[in-house]
């Protein structure tokens, strides 16, 4: 049998170079920037894409799973943990360098 646990951490990377995928692209046009709690915390509309993308996807495959979305929280959501298996997403992990493209790592290929 497998291991659910290790069924989701291989998923989790799925999603991630799919994620990968949509924040290289964005990279290639013009990016939309808003302010969250402050005007150095910054949200993209490809922040909020790529959640909405990977909750989308999660919730195809762990229908009973929960989220914690970085930028859902941020626009009001609870952020509730409990023991139902849950899902912390981080769709880019440093908005403002993403913003001013300074992390050459955002270029690395799959
Ligand atoms: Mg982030």
């Amino acid at each position: 049998m497998a291991d659910p646990w290790q069924e989701c951490m291989d998923y989790a990377v799925v999603l991630a170079r799919k994620a990968g995928d949509i924040i290289r692209g964005a990279l290639k046009e013009e990016i939309s920037v808003m302010t969250k709690s402050s005007p150095v915390d910054l949200v993209t509309e490809t922040d909020q894409k790529v959640e909405n993308f990977i909750i989308s996807l999660i919730k195809e495959k762990y229908p009973s799973h929960s989220f914690i979305g970085e930028e859902s929280v941020a626009a009001g959501e609870g952020s509730i943990l409990t023991a139902n298996p849950t899902w912390i997403i981080d769709p880019i992990d440093g908005t403002t360098n993403f913003v001013h493209r300074f992390d050459s790592s955002f270029m690395l290929t799959n």
